[in-house]
């Protein structure tokens, strides 16, 4: 068993160090002395397996609590201790975050590690009314689970799965040339690392049947057309023991036939008489929360919108509501009574004599246009 290093010695900080001077102190030293850039140095990579249990247990409030308290004795068999990162590649796997794009991804991708399982995608298509509530749904979508006949072995009955010979079990190969050495996939067991010689007949030795699976999804209010939502766990098994994928539930808002969606803010579109735009009147107009109402002041043009603060959709990134856009169109008749019509007549009469600001500057500038025209 080897020494135990003072986990804050290992690091380089104080007792007193932030969550943040750990990380930094760890990453620093992960640098250092991380195996690609000492390759074949004994003394690094043990370095860097010390650096690695060290920031473990540091970066974690609870077990470093325990370690201040108890010391090496608090944490040993919970996780870290000595010899706990057996292989530099269990370090890629439990702290690949951490690296992010510090090492190109090229330390992840190397040698055998644990996978998570492939995701998995399904529809969910929501009404108008419960993307703005937010909704629970029940959906439907496919994924792989253990074949019930082999037990997800693979193997047939009375055979059974056998470790790899020709990778010993590992799944992948090393290829050794001087100082190069290729890490390699197993090509006989796929990196399986065992393998059937009966497969199973029901599952055809893959272990996995495609099953079908009902699942409940809770839907964040304000979601909008094409948004995903993850149900946690739900996907692919893990090939290699890890954790299982996640299904991603793809959202569809049916259209609505009153109310049009732009982002947060809904938009209403409302026709008005003639009248109504010249005199003014209360619109009785339809909300998600039910009937509302919007005041047409006297001599509203046709195309002015309204606006309904907090009566849109939410928007489960940010806080607050959209709002309500009441757009009011004047329509014009297609047909009209004889009553209307001698009105309308009476109307047209007197506007001869008072012709509204709106017409007189435009019959201004279209004089102006033409004596303009004219002077050239
Ligand atoms: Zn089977
Ligand atoms: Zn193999």
């Amino acid at each position: 068993m080897a020494v135990q290093l003072d986990y804050y010695d290992v690091l380089q900080v104080d007792r007193s160090a932030t969550q943040s001077d750990i990380a930094t102190a760890y990453r620093k030293l992960a640098i250092k002395y991380h195996p690609d850039k000492n390759p074949g140095d004994e003394e690094a990579i043990e370095r860097f397996k010390q650096a690695s249990e060290a920031f473990e247990v540091l970066h974690d409030a609870e077990k470093r609590a325990r370690y201040d308290r108890y010391g090496h004795a608090g944490v040993n068999g919970q996780s870290a201790g000595s010899g706990h990162f057996s292989d530099v590649e269990d370090i890629f796997s439990a702290f690949g975050d951490i690296f992010g794009d510090l090492f190109g991804g090229g330390g992840r991708g190397r040698g055998r590690r644990v996978r998570k399982g492939r995701d998995v995608r399904c529809d969910v298509s929501l009404t108008l009314q419960e993307a703005a509530q937010g909704v629970r749904k029940t959906v439907h979508f496919q994924r792989h689970e253990p074949c019930q006949t082999c037990s997800g072995s693979g193997a047939a009955k009375g055979s059974k799965r056998e470790t790899c010979s020709y990778c010993g079990g590992h799944g992948q190969v090393v290829q050794q040339a001087g100082i190069v050495r290729v890490q390699t996939t197993c090509p006989a067991c796929k990196g399986e690392g065992s393998s059937v010689s009966t497969p199973c007949p029901a599952c055809r030795g893959s272990g996995q049947k495609l099953k079908k699976v009902e699942a409940e999804v809770e839907i964040p209010a304000g979601v909008d057309e094409g948004m995903q939502v993850r149900i946690t766990g739900q996907g692919e098994p893990s090939p290699s023991g890890g954790p299982p994928g996640d299904c991603y539930c793809v959202v569809s808002v049916l259209p609505h036939e009153l109310f049009e969606r732009e982002g947060q803010h809904l938009i209403c579109r409302v026709p008005i008489t003639y009248s109504q735009a010249v005199l003014g009147c209360t619109l009785e107009v339809p909300t998600l929360g039910g009937p509302g109402e919007v005041k047409v002041p006297p001599g509203t043009a046709s195309g002015t919108v309204f606006r309904l603060r907090g009566q849109g959709m939410p928007d489960p990134r940010v806080v607050g509501l959209g709002d309500l856009l009441v757009q009011v169109n004047i329509e014009v008749p297609q047909s009209v009574t004889s009553e209307e019509e001698a009105l309308l007549r009476q109307l047209a009469d007197l506007e001869h004599k008072n012709v509204a600001p709106e017409r007189k500057s435009f019959f201004e500038k279209l004089k102006e246009y033409f004596t303009d025209d004219a002077s050239e």
